[in-house]
């Protein structure tokens, strides 16, 4: 072989190894899934009375611009208004037991039908029942047409902590308000004052023991019905143990899987 046909052997060759790395390169990239980019994102925080999702929750507010919705608190706003549908709720609220799924769903709408901008939204005590795990899923799809959905459940290994927690647990009067504390956080340890506005901290009456442990019992039952559910629809659920977490380290835990 002269010379002049090893060279065109040669690049003949080159161009074969170039022409098949491009195709492969090209139906690679074809294949690579580009991450979806959502404008809504929802959480749902999931846990027992307790275990600390309405700090978390007031955290990201405060740190990373969340909105967040409170059942519990909904409940206690339209309590305070003195309505009849509040003093409904008030039967149901005061011996800790679930307010009809209609009833607060209606609510979690309401709030949901006046949220504007793309901040996440935090839903904290929602849903609590099977039935309210199936509407939010209606509800999401009819209010925002691009979202995700998340589930992040806060686990604790031993209930003994939330009664013992529960028990110190206090609650800012002013219904605008409602942070929530503990005597142990308090800086003087004598004065029950809400540190963010300045009214009267106050003993939930639903905090009280009995009523725990029979709050803890419908969580439980509850709450594997509505896992159960979310397993079902393929939706996973994300846990974030709490057994021994403080305030700042289930912050810290929560931005680590967002
Ligand atoms: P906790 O999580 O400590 O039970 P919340 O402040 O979340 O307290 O709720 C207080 C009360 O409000 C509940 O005991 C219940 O009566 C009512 N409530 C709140 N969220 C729901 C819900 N999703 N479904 C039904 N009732 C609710």
């Amino acid at each position: 072989m002269n010379r002049f046909k090893k060279r065109i052997l040669l690049l003949g060759l080159v161009l074969a190894v170039a022409g098949i790395t491009y195709y492969g390169y090209i139906r690679r990239s074809a294949c690579i899934v580009q991450p979806k980019t959502y404008t809504k994102t929802i959480y749902s925080f999931l846990g027992a009375p307790g275990s600390g999702k309405g700090t978390l929750a007031e955290q990201l507010v405060k740190d990373l611009g969340f909105k967040v919705v409170s059942t519990g608190n909904l409940c206690r706003e339209e309590i305070a208004q003195g309505t009849e549908k509040g003093k409904m709720i008030a039967e149901y609220t005061r011996s800790a037991r679930l307010v009809p799924d209609e009833v607060i769903s209606e609510m979690l709408e309401n709030w949901l039908n006046q949220q504007k901008g793309d901040q996440p939204i935090i839903l904290d005590g929602y849903p609590r029942t099977k039935e309210q795990a199936k509407i939010l899923a209606h509800l999401l799809k009819t209010k925002f047409p691009d979202y995700r959905f998340r589930v992040i459940s806060l686990d604790i290994d031993d209930f003994e902590k939330i009664v013992r927690r529960m028990a110190g647990r206090l609650v800012c009067e002013n219904k605008q308000c409602q942070t929530t504390t503990h005597v142990s956080l308090l800086k003087e340890p004598n004065k029950f004052i809400c540190e963010k506005c300045g009214s009267r901290l106050i003993r939930r009456e639903d905090d009280r023991e009995e009523i725990v442990r029979k709050r803890l019992a419908d969580f439980v039952k509850n709450n594997n019905e509505i896992v159960a559910f979310y397993k079902e629809a393929g939706i996973p659920v994300e846990s974030i143990d709490v057994s021994n977490a403080t305030p700042e380290s289930t912050l810290e835990a929560f931005k680590r899987i967002i």
